[in-house]
């Protein structure tokens, strides 16, 4: 049996201030057809899952590109065009292939093509014909088409978020798309439209009880493989919003039954997933009355991990405001403010401006006397099994506060954040990070208590004043009712 496998991935803000190229995918992750490190990424854990049923001599392997940008704004249309022709023609080389296996994000938007992972599909599908199984992972933050689902077989999608099983969720859509090709199995998707885009963390009710019950039914037997996208309500996107998938083996009735009521148990949690989002100074307050430390405040909507480009200093500017000392935070992204830094050296007092310099609404930078406290090349964080490149980065002081500045966009995973940087943790106060939910896996066994923090930026966060120009369909809560409409 011969497999071809590829990844592009990326996660587009249309709202966002930045843009995306080559050169962002190059910093990111780039693995040429044989690269590919022995540890997953994010959205390339279908390559190691492949590559071990390869030793093991179930297949044969043929490896194309794998490659990941850090989310940002629209991906030009020349670094798009390049990607997927350079995919797209290592499968013509590779013919003929029984599985074609792709390891995708799902919320990609180039200028000029609004479904990137819709048209990847469809032409892999061309190319390979009809015969061939074409298995595809998805982030649940995506926007499911239908052209993706009419060309692809297997779709599964990471559960939790924090996105803890991307392993697992490559390993079962390797295992469903040869067993299919092995006409073992017969996949057979069922889709619900959920019509509605919230955030949906699972490390707490009610999506914690969900993300359970997916499993259980798995487990029973009830489907094959059971998916949810939550939708990106940063991408203006026809597909916008949450939606059901369901594999069954040959039993469509079953399968669109289970996607439709497990879809309608997901669409009455609406406006009840997300934790309290406090104000930025009842969040530093908070955290400055605690007892015990490290508390850790999340500036969630000032995450790279959502496309923005995390310089934002309002945050910041509050704490410095306030006086607080004994606090951390990671990071903000400025290359322009490392390089002064390196360029000072460790110990170094200077004048620096720096953060706030992508967008109006970010906060204006900072300008202070710093110390520069450790500077580091190519730093890095961990996310679970897969390691997260910070680019050249430094750690600022300023009056009982460490900032870390950092020259690859990148949203906080891991404590290693802070340590590998030099900077003791259980020392500290408060560790403010910008992540919505992906550090609360890592974070969680270190905080005295966890807060988020909801900070207006160039985010937009609140979908009923966001302007979409793309939807084709009423969509909570921008509609309060998408059903009743429908059947008005
Ligand atoms: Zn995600």
């Amino acid at each position: 049996m011969r497999v071809f496998c590829a990844s592009i991935a990326t996660e587009t803000n249309t709202f966002s201030p930045l843009r995306t190229d080559f050169t962002d995918f190059e910093q990111s992750f780039y693995a040429a057809p044989g690269d590919h490190p022995e540890t997953p990424t994010l959205c390339s854990a279908v390559f190691p899952a492949l590559r071990k049923r390869a030793r093991a001599g179930d297949i044969e392997l043929v490896e194309g590109t794998a490659t990941w940008a850090e989310p940002g704004g629209l991906v030009n249309a020349r670094t798009w065009a390049r990607l997927r022709d350079e995919v797209l023609d290592q499968l013509r080389a590779a013919l003929p292939v029984d599985a074609v296996v792709l390891g995708l994000h799902g919320a990609m938007i180039a200028d000029g093509c609004v479904d990137c992972e819709g048209v990847l599909i469809e032409a892999v599908r061309q190319i390979t014909g009809p015969k061939t199984k074409i298995g595809v992972t998805f982030d649940p933050h995506s926007h499911l088409s239908a052209r993706r689902v009419e060309n692809a077989d297997v779709i599964t999608v990471f559960k939790e978020f924090p996105h803890t099983d991307f392993a697992e969720t490559g390993e079962n859509c390797v295992d469903l798309t040869l067993r299919a090709a092995r006409s073992e199995i017969t996949p057979t998707l069922s889709v619900f439209d959920v019509r509605m885009i919230d955030v949906l963390p699972t490390s707490r009710a009610p999506m914690r009880g969900f993300v359970d019950k997916m499993l259980a039914l798995e487990a029973d037997g009830s489907a094959l493989s059971i998916s949810t996208i939550h939708g990106f309500m940063a991408g203006d996107s026809p597909d916008l919003g949450a939606k059901i998938i369901v594999i069954s083996d040959g039993n469509q009735n079953a399968g669109d039954k289970l996607a439709h009521d497990l879809g309608m148990e997901l669409f009455s949690f609406r406006g009840t997933t997300k934790p309290e989002f406090l104000t930025v100074e009842d969040a530093l307050t908070a955290a400055n009355d605690a007892k015990t430390g490290p508390v850790v405040i999340a500036d969630v909507w000032d995450n790279p991990g959502g496309g923005v480009a995390g310089d934002s200093t309002i945050l910041l500017r509050a704490a410095l405001d306030m006086k607080l000392k004994s606090l951390a935070l990671a990071t903000i992204w400025d290359p322009m403010a490392v390089r002064l830094c390196h360029a000072a050296g460790e110990g170094a007092q200077l004048d620096l401006r720096f953060g706030g310099k992508t967008s109006a609404f970010a906060g204006a930078p900072i300008d202070a006397t710093v110390t520069v406290m450790k500077i580091a090349n190519d730093a890095v964080q961990s996310f679970g099994a897969s390691v997260v490149p910070l680019g050249d980065c430094a750690v600022i002081h300023i009056d009982g506060i460490d900032v870390v500045l950092n020259s690859n966009r990148s949203q906080a995973f891991s404590p290693d954040l802070f340590t590998n940087l030099g900077i003791d943790i259980r020392s500290r106060k408060i560790l403010v990070v910008k992540s919505t939910n992906h550090f609360h896996g890592a974070f969680a066994s270190v905080a005295s208590e966890i807060l988020y923090a909801a900070v207006n930026g160039p985010y937009p966060n609140d979908p009923t004043q966001t302007k979409y120009t793309r939807l084709t369909r009423p969509l909570w809560p921008i509609a309060a009712n998408p059903f009743e409409v429908e059947n008005a």
